[in-house]
Formats: structure tokens, C-alpha cells, sequence
């Protein structure tokens, strides 16, 4: 019988998309796609997706939505297709599909989108993207950036043409140099399998988020927080640092194996479970007895030579009866994911919270309660004084860890006190403070 897997227990994610505070509209989208089921799981996977939508009014809202809706159905369609040949399928026809939309109406004409799809799947992590929203992994302390981006600063730098440093801060950084839509066809990079362990956490964003949060920042929050603790945390980050632009943020958890449970194998191999085990013709049991037992009679009455046939003949019919039971049957094959798939990771950072990441942290808090005791806005100052004497303790203890969540804490409960009262002003107001 196959196991149901629980997925609820296997992962643990966490999405949020905000407009952030200078924009008009959220030209942002993302999906979560779960498997329904262990065959499900076992074909698909798990999927997610973030996209940024560009173009005039109501264009990147619809081009983003269009990318979610399409990749998420065309991908899943493909049930006879491996996974990476499913994907880059869903990219070309949702490609299509938004450029011909664009071409049909005026005020849609060259809308794009950027779109970054995270696969978790038996074989690992697969990743496919166009454009510069991101997928990162973090593991232990490690994060790395999976996705690279196509952006012309990161092109340019990857053909060897940008030096590392001030000048490279000449380009703009927001920049892309492909999206779905503009074009009638769009080229697709796919990475992975990037095998799983429990306790990888994965980041899908758009650069609303990446333009004002660096790198070890995201792993020190991504490390020490739950996932809805981390969208919230990384969004209110963003949006204290000017919030220019729309933020998209999806956190995925892997909490424990997403392999197969055990007699199963991954896609295109074979499997062992149930009734995979080929049956074997009952006439190669009966024919070795009787072998055997002729072999026998005929070795009690002198006639070694015809005993020594018979006995070859029985062990010739056990054995082959003994290799039919012990080979597994083939079953109906999905093919595999062809081969290492891009060069990913593209980016690595250590990211430990640490004494400096606390401070870092602390000095944001303080920050923003000056704003607010200079504001003079209603904050329940108990609970925020609570939050951070416990994480003045904790970095007192060197639990940096934990004064970083404490830190965090603190400052998305100052943004939510703030936000409820005088929703965009006083975040526009909060973020002018150098945070
Ligand atoms: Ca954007």
C-alpha cells in the first residue's frame, strides 16, 4: 500500500505580496501549487511561483497573473512529460499566450513579466526563471542564490565585462534583459535537482525585496524565524528602507524528507513496493523438484552421469525461477530529469546571526521607536519594550539567534501597530529614518 505522506508536516511555507509604498498598484503575483497526493507528489511535486509584472496601468498586474495562472496549468497538463520538459513547455506556451494578449489590445502591448518557479520533487529542487526575481537556499548558514539573474548588470559582469565594485553601481540595477511576453519566444534557464534535506529553506522574491534587503540579511532572518514570521519580517524591512518598489516574498521549509517513503524509488526508476515484485510461473518450482528427485532415484541406482543432468536441470529451473521473483517489475515511467540542468548555485554568503546582525537589528528597532515616540503615534509600548529587553538578554547570553528573532519581532509588531492606525503615511513617515 502507498503511504500517505502528510504534507502539511513535510513542508512549511509561508507567502506575502505588498505593494510597498511608493507604487499604485501590485504588479507583483505568486502561486503555491501542492501536491494533492504521494502520486501527485511523485509526478509534479510541489510548485511555486513569483512573478513581477512591468508595463503601463493595469498591464503588469495582468501580464504577472497571467504567468502564475499559465505556467501552474500548463505544467501540470503535461502529467506524460518529465518535470523539466513539462516546465520549459509551460514557459513557451504561457510566453505565447501573454504575447499574443499583449499584441491583441493597446493598452496591453509589450507588458512582461518576470517568473521564477521553485519544483520540489523526489529527485531534489529544480528551478526555472526568466528574469530577475530570485530563488535562494538556505542551508545551515549557507545561503545560496540558485537563479541567476537576467539583469544586464549580472549579464554583463558574467561576460567579463564589469568589474565587481563602485562601477558596477553605475548600471541600473532593475534592469532585465528577458520576460515572458514582450517576444514570442522567451528562453528559459533551468537548474537543479538540488537534492533536499530537512531544514532547507527556500526564498522565492521579487526585487522589491532584494533592492533594499543584502543577502545576509535574508539568511540571518530566514534562519532564526518561522516562515510567516520571515515574510512578514523581510516585507517590513523593505518597506522601512523607502519601500520603492512592489515586494513578493514566498518562504518554503522542507521539515523533513520529501523522498518516497521507503520501497519506492524516484520517477524512472523501478519500484519494489506492492506489486511490483514479478510473479514467477509455478512450472520452474515443479520442474526443479522433479529434477531433483529424479536426480535422486538415479544417483541411489549407479546412474551418476543421467543425476548429475537431472540435478543440473532442477538448479538451472530454481535459479531462473529465483531471479524472475527477485527482479522488480518495471512500471509505468515518467522520464527521469535529463541530467544536471545550468550551473546554479550563482551566489554564496555566509549568513550567522551573529553579534553583528544583532546590532544591526537593534539599531533598526531603536530607530523606529524614536520615529514613533517622535511621531507621537499610538504603539502599545508595553509589548515592544517586552520584545526587545528580551532581545537585549538574549545578546547579553551570546544567543544571537534568538535576540535576532526577539529584534525582528519587535520591529514587525512596531510596523502592524503603525500600519493600523495611519496605514501609508506613517509607514512613508517611519521609513524616511535611515534604516
Ligand atoms: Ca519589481
Amino acid at each position: 500500500m502507498v503511504e500517505q505522506t502528510n504534507w502539511n508536516e513535510a513542508l512549511h511555507q509561508a507567502a506575502l505580496s505588498d505593494i510597498g509604498l511608493r507604487r499604485a498598484s501590485n504588479q507583483d503575483a505568486y502561486s503555491v501549487v501542492l501536491a494533492a497526493n504521494d502520486e501527485d507528489f511523485r509526478s509534479r511535486g510541489h510548485m511555486f511561483i513569483v512573478a513581477d509584472g512591468m508595463g503601463g496601468h493595469a498591464a503588469g498586474e495582468l501580464a504577472s497573473k497571467l504567468a502564475c495562472t499559465g505556467l501552474a496549468h500548463t505544467y501540470r497538463k503535461l502529467v506524460d512529460r518529465s518535470p523539466d520538459e513539462a516546465i520549459r513547455q509551460a514557459f513557451s506556451e504561457t510566453n505565447a499566450g501573454i504575447h499574443q494578449r499583449g499584441q491583441a489590445n493597446i493598452d496591453f502591448l509589450g507588458m512582461g513579466t518576470t517568473s521564477c518557479v521553485l519544483l520540489l520533487l523526489p529527485e531534489g529542487a529544480v528551478t526555472a526563471h526568466v528574469g530577475d526575481s530570485r530563488i535562494y537556499r538556505l542551508r545551515g548558514d549557507l545561503l545560496e542564490q540558485l537563479t541567476f539573474d537576467h539583469s544586464v548588470v549580472w549579464e554583463m559582469r558574467a561576460a567579463g565585462h564589469l568589474p565587481v565594485g563602485e562601477l558596477a553601481n553605475a548600471f541600473p540595477k532593475n534592469q532585465i534583459t528577458r520576460s515572458l511576453g514582450p517576444h514570442p519566444e522567451v528562453q528559459v534557464d533551468l537548474e537543479g535537482p538540488f537534492p533536499l534535506e530537512p531544514g532547507d529553506t527556500f526564498l522565492l522574491c521579487s526585487d522589491g525585496l532584494t533592492g533594499q534587503v543584502k543577502d545576509e540579511e535574508l539568511g540571518v532572518i530566514l534562519g532564526v524565524l518561522r516562515p510567516e514570521e520571515a515574510v512578514r519580517t523581510l516585507v517590513d524591512l523593505a518597506n522601512l528602507r523607502g519601500g520603492p518598489d512592489n515586494i513578493t516574498v514566498v518562504v518554503v521549509r522542507v521539515r523533513r524528507s520529501l523522498a518516497a517513503p521507503s520501497g519506492q524509488t524516484a520517477r524512472g526508476n523501478v519500484s519494489a513496493a506492492g506489486a511490483g515484485l514479478a510473479a514467477v510461473p509455478p512450472v520452474l518450482w515443479v520442474v526443479m523438484g522433479v529434477c531433483l528427485l529424479a536426480s535422486a532415484g538415479m544417483a541411489l541406482t549407479g546412474q551418476i552421469l543421467p543425476a548429475l543432468l537431472s540435478a543440473l536441470g532442477g538448479l538451472v529451473a530454481g535459479g531462473v525461477g529465483l531471479w524472475q521473483a527477485l527482479t522488480p517489475k518495471a512500471q509505468n515511467k515518467v522520464d527521469a530529469i535529463s541530467g544536471p540542468l545550468g550551473h546554479g548555485p550563482h551566489a554564496r554568503r555566509r549568513c550567522a546571526a551573529d553579534a553583528e546582525a544583532v546590532a544591526r537589528l537593534a539599531d533598526i528597532a531603536r530607530q523606529l521607536r524614536d520615529a514613533a515616540d517622535h511621531q507621537q503615534w499610538q504603539v502599545d509600548w508595553n509589548r515592544f519594550g517586552t520584545l526587545v529587553d528580551s532581545a537585549t538578554a538574549a545578546g547579553a547570553k551570546h544567543e544571537y539567534a534568538e535576540a535576532v528573532r526577539s529584534y525582528a519581532l519587535a520591529i514587525s509588531f512596531m510596523m502592524s501597530e503603525i500600519r493600523s492606525q495611519r496605514p501609508k503615511q506613517a509607514l512613508g513617515e517611519a521609513s524616511t529614518a535611515d534604516l
